[in-house]
């Protein structure tokens, strides 16, 4: 199952990856590959939020907003036929 590519938060910053695998391994939707002894973003779209990169990666290359993200939030909103329930919708600014 994909997630909607403009919605989801991970964000992956090279510069302070050490090359220790852990995203890749405990990724389950392998998001993240290892390229020249560093971890790179292959496939962004795929994250399910689940935080576990994150969460494993010591340097903190890695950033996602673990949860109820904004991923599931507007998936439920198009599968219900109801507003997203991130506060996507309305005049929040906090979202996204
Ligand atoms: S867990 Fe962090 S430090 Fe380790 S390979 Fe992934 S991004 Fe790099
Ligand atoms: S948050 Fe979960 S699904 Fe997304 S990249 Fe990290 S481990 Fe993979």
């Amino acid at each position: 199952m994909r997630y909607l590519e403009d919605v989801i938060t991970l964000e992956f910053d090279a510069a302070k990856c050490n090359g220790c695998g852990l995203c890749v391994l405990v990724c389950p939707h392998a998001v993240f590959a290892m390229a020249e002894k560093r971890a790179a973003l292959v496939d962004r779209g795929a994250c399910m939020e689940c935080g576990a990169c994150s969460k494993n990666c010591e340097p903190g290359a890695i950033q996602v907003r673990s949860g109820v993200g904004c991923a599931a939030g507007v998936l439920v909103g198009w599968l219900t036929g109801s507003e997203p329930t991130c506060d996507c919708a309305g005049n929040s600014s906090s979202c996204c």
